[in-house]
């Protein structure tokens, strides 16, 4: 046999299709010659793949329910966090405004709580001994108010 017809016979080969002594003769070419075997190789390839697309076909509906399961748990998982229905801006946006209220809010109530403090004349000396220069600058504003007017005392 030539490499020709051991080609030509590859596909029957395959399927087993061959008598015993024919079978015997392409399975002995084909360790023997390359190029056979490339082609063998590549036949068989090519009924593998074919092989799963058939199988892909054997259910039809798999990404259809495939696709549909996974909307369900999306949807389930947005439901479970409502953060989620918000844009990620918006989300931040609040976050930083009621972190900026709540910020002021203990700003305020700390100060007004050493303010307190200053007006009993004992702890207004020891308050003396403690205090920075910087607050000596105290206007009786509020800390941000404070903050805010030292910041444009700087910019001017
Ligand atoms: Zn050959």
């Amino acid at each position: 046999m030539n490499c020709r017809i051991i080609k030509n016979n590859l596909s029957a080969y395959q399927d087993k299709n061959l008598p015993e002594e024919k079978m015997l003769e392409i399975k002995n070419h084909l360790q023997m010659c390359s190029e056979c075997f490339q082609s063998f190789a590549e036949l068989d390839f090519t009924w593998e793949v074919l092989g799963q697309v058939e199988k892909f076909d054997s259910a039809p509906f798999f990404w259809t329910r495939l696709s549909q399961r996974i909307e369900e748990k999306e949807n389930r998982k947005s439901l479970i966090n409502p953060l989620q229905w918000f844009p990620i801006p918006v989300v931040t946006t609040a976050f930083l405004i009621f972190a900026f209220i709540v910020g002021v809010y203990f700003g305020k109530t700390i100060f007004h709580q050493s303010t307190s403090i200053q007006q009993t004349t004992i702890e207004q000396e020891v308050n003396g001994f403690l205090t920075t220069n910087s607050l000596d600058e105290y206007t009786g504003e509020s800390l941000p108010d404070a903050y805010v007017s030292l910041m444009s005392e700087n910019m001017q």
